[in-house]
């Protein structure tokens, strides 16, 4: 019998999830936003009311803003017990890095869960300063301004840096002469921050953002130079920050402590010549996205209280070697705060690869190697199946061959075709039986697998799967109790065949296990940990645009909508790339459509689709009731 644990198992919720998501007694997966604390929700419930009002279309992004705020509290509540362990003497201020999710929704919810905390906010370009300047920030969270710098970009830093804790980092030597510059014209007193260049590199997908050929950073001469430079015009004091950052999703935690080690040692240097108040380690916290724990690429080897550990401890024993001062922490952990708040909800709209259903009727006519075939499938057993396998591969080779020289036809090629495949399923569930995995049965394990088709665009929704192949866990959201018997992957639905996602995490990384389609009932898949770095790198591939968004709030032991941000419909998504739909199609109506009645009735068509969902609605003929004008949302 089939268990809720089985799939936990399979599917590896546990490892990945970070006690946010679980699968329910109904066979739900079942979202906890401030885990053990206030409640889960069933996700299925939800999806069963949205699709009760016909409002809201899938494929449906849901955000979590109480996981936002739980994030900020875990990674804040780790460092402040290293800090208390350890009897660290400074503090600690948690920083949110724009660059991993700008949607305003997102960072609003940031600002208003971490202002007890008083999170700030890390910018890298002129348009993040000013979006965190509109914010509404406490005036003493850190606004923290790295990236290129030009004239527009320090000016606005300066005419706001005296009232608000804004540091200006220095991440290119050159800057600092721009700077100076641009402070004097404004009489400005600037916050100041230097990138230094560490030697030691992260690990994992983003090592190159560290180490010597990093884009941004000091070198320990231009470090000198540069404080030279600030003492000479009698800026010293200003300088209120090193800062360094090796990179994104850090997978060894030994990548960290050597980082941190070269880092605190170039603290302590500085720090006896400049009154350096801000420690800022940067980056790289890791999510587990596969839920392996493991030094690769898609997980890390350590937990959030061991990296604040590390760094808490790192700093505090070469401050008291070196006899300065311990500074105030900084971290700015994007991805491991917003990863996990929000999460891709998609319908399943059909199968490919679907080798099976045709009926193959024997004839006396038929071919030897279409007989041979039909035997193997007959007399196929867990001690023969191998070499039954290795016969059909060999008929079928030579019913190709009969074919391209005329000898059969159509029919019996196709019938061929089908017994071989019937064949393969047949060998492959004997060599599952049998535990067999050698590399032949993988591939053939691999070519029997089903393709289900996702309504959803990996490019607008999941870019990091197709531009850095990052694993991102999938898996279904209801009928978790039932045994999955289907493997496959999911395509989605842009014509490219990149769009497909084809890493999973759990016991089996190269296929999904899936559950049977159903006529009667839509299935439903989820993508998961989707909050960080997704939401703005996302593109429009195919015209396909900004998907719908609920943000649901789970408190007093129910659940509602708080927010609904409606995605693209076609129009917006024209518009956008620069057409003029009403002019370019209402020509193209006169030209084609005779008569008052067939204009009308096609401008009426175009005006429909112009203001639809980008993504696909409903098949043309799923049984429209003549009553109530079809079984979809919004129909
Ligand atoms: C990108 C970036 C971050 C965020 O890194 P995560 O790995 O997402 O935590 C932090 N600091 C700087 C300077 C960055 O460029």
């Amino acid at each position: 019998m089939w268990t809720i644990e089985d799939s936990v198992d399979l599917y590896g919720i546990e490892g990945w999830g970070n006690d946010y998501f679980a699968i329910n007694g109904r066979g739900n997966l079942a979202i906890s936003p401030r885990k053990e604390v206030g409640g889960s929700v069933d996700v299925m419930e939800i999806v069963e009311g949205i699709n009760r009002s016909e409002a809201i279309q899938f494929p449906i992004l849901f955000r979590f803003p109480q996981i936002l705020e739980d994030r900020l509290e875990e990674i804040n509540g780790a460092f402040l017990s290293s800090i208390e362990e350890l009897e660290y003497p400074g503090g600690y201020r948690l920083v949110f890095p724009m660059k991993v999710n700008q949607r305003r929704e997102v960072v609003g919810y940031i600002v208003e869960g971490g202002r007890r905390l008083k999170v700030g906010m890390e910018v890298g370009t002129k348009a993040e300063l000013l979006a965190a300047l509109s914010l509404g920030l406490d005036p003493e969270a850190l606004i923290i301004c790295n990236g290129y710098k030009d004239k527009d970009y320090l000016n606005l830093a300066l005419s706001f840096s005296e009232a608000n804790n804004i540091i200006i980092v220095i991440d290119i030597f050159e800057e600092i002469f721009d700077v100076l510059r641009c402070s004097k014209e404004l009489s400005a007193t600037p916050r100041l921050g230097l990138r230094t260049k560490l030697f030691s590199r992260g690990s994992g997908r983003w090592e190159e953002s560290g180490g010597e050929l990093s884009k941004f950073g000091l070198s320990t001469a231009e470090i000198l130079e540069s404080i030279r430079i600030l003492s000479e015009n009698g800026m010293i004091d200003q300088l209120k920050m090193l800062h360094f950052h090796i990179g994104s999703q850090i997978t060894d935690i030994r990548k960290i402590k050597i980082a941190m080690n070269e880092a605190a040692r170039i603290y302590s240097k500085v720090r006896k010549v400049a009154d350096v108040e801000y420690f800022n380690v940067g980056g790289g916290l890791s999510v587990d996205y596969d839920g392996s724990q493991t030094p690769t690429s898609a997980s890390a080897n350590y937990t959030l209280q061991e990296y604040s550990n590390d760094v808490v401890y790192t700093l505090q024993r070469t401050c008291d070697e070196e006899q300065v001062p311990c500074p105030t922490i900084v971290s700015e952990s994007g991805r491991a705060i917003a990863a996990y708040h929000s999460f891709l909800a998609f319908k399943v709209i059909g199968k490919k690869n679907s080798k099976d259903g045709l009926d193959v009727l024997a004839d006396d006519d038929d071919p030897v190697q279409i007989e041979d075939m039909r035997q193997a499938l007959e007399n196929m057993d867990l001690e023969n199946y191998a070499e039954f396998y290795h016969d059909a591969l060999h008929y079928r080779e030579e019913l190709f061959d009969a074919f391209n020289l005329g000898n059969i036809g159509l029919e019996e090629r196709s019938k061929g075709d089908l017994l071989f495949w019937r064949v393969c399923q047949k060998a492959a569930t004997f060599a599952d039986a049998d535990e067999n995995d050698s590399e032949e049965f993988e591939s053939l394990k691999k070519l029997l697998s089903k393709k289900y088709i996702g309504n959803f665009s990996l490019f607008q929704s999941v870019p990091d799967m197709w531009g850095v192949q990052q694993l991102f866990p999938t898996m279904p959201l209801h009928r978790l109790g039932e045994e999955p018997t289907v493997r496959g992957t999911i395509a989605d639905i842009t014509c490219d065949s990149d769009g497909e996602i084809r890493r999973f995490a759990g016991e089996k990384s190269d296929f999904l296990a899936l559950h049977n389609l159903r006529d009667d009932e839509d299935y439903y898949l989820g993508t998961f940990l989707l909050g960080a770095y997704q939401d703005t790198l996302g593109d429009f591939h195919n015209l396909l645009g900004c998907v719908n968004e609920v943000h649901i709030i789970v408190k007093d032991g129910g659940w509602r909508i708080s927010k609904v941000v409606e995605g693209d419909d076609c129009e917006k998504l024209l518009r956008f790339f620069n057409y003029e739909p009403e002019e370019g199609l209402h020509e193209m109506v006169e030209r084609s459509c005779v008569g008052e009645e067939a204009r009308a009735r096609v401008t009426e068509t175009i005006r429909k689709a112009l203001r639809e969902y980008s993504y696909f609605k409903d098949r043309y003929l799923r049984e429209e009731s003549p009553a109530s004008g079809g079984d979809g949302p919004r129909s």
